[in-house]
């Protein structure tokens, strides 16, 4: 990965240690361009960076998804609120300037595209098998459930689901990233592919 990408990625606001990071660049690079890759929760864009700069090698593109107010964990009161990122006519949160600003910063504008809105219904129109998916939306169990259940199936065989904030342990996070992770492998659908800090890597198989 290009020296000035990780060093953008890593000035970026977000949760996403640089280790994770570079397993999501690897997984995109090993993964290829036979489809698009899909990033369900884009917020000021750290971890598109990373997708991003494999992407931008390989020829790929991402496509990037948030309605940019926030998941509940990121609103006043809750620990990753960033009052920074709150809109100061509106007071609503808003990291779509923050993510338009990153990706210019690293020449990205071409390879990631910026869906606005909610991932659930983006999921009713969207028909092309993805060669990764990375769920990193809302932890809350409807959000983290719904996003699985309506992107993981977009995944196509031999292609990638990534999620992050699995903590296996409850005392290290919240339960609803775990849950799907388990949902995934229960389905038999996929296989344990990388796991690395939070961050697990699924692959699709062909049942
Ligand atoms: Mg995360």
């Amino acid at each position: 990965m290009r020296a000035e990408h990780q060093k953008a990625a890593q000035s970026c606001r977000g949760f996403m240690p640089h280790e994770e990071g570079m397993a999501l660049y690897q997984a995109v690079a090993a993964v290829g361009a036979k489809g698009p890759i899909i990033e369900v929760g884009s917020y000021c864009g750290k971890s598109t960076i990373y997708l991003g700069s494999a992407a931008l090698e390989i020829g790929a593109t991402v496509f990037t998804i948030d309605h940019h107010r926030g998941s509940e964990e990121m609103q006043e009161g809750w620990d990753h609120h960033d009052s920074s990122l709150v809109d100061t006519e509106t007071g609503r949160m808003d990291s779509l300037p923050e993510l338009r600003k990153n990706l210019e910063n690293v020449g990205m504008e071409s390879t990631v595209v910026a869906i606005v809105g909610d991932a659930l219904t983006v999921s009713y129109f969207w028909e092309t098998p993805c060669s990764l998916v990375f769920i990193d939306g809302g932890h809350g169990p409807i959000p983290a459930h719904a996003d699985f259940d309506s992107w993981a199936p977009k995944v196509c065989i031999g292609g990638l689901l990534a999620i992050h904030d699995v903590f296996p342990d409850p005392d290290d996070g919240g339960r609803p990233p775990y849950e799907i992770y388990l949902k995934a492998l229960n389905s038999q659908s996929f296989i344990d592919y990388a796991a690395v800090g939070s961050l697990r890597i699924l692959q699709k198989i062909d049942l």
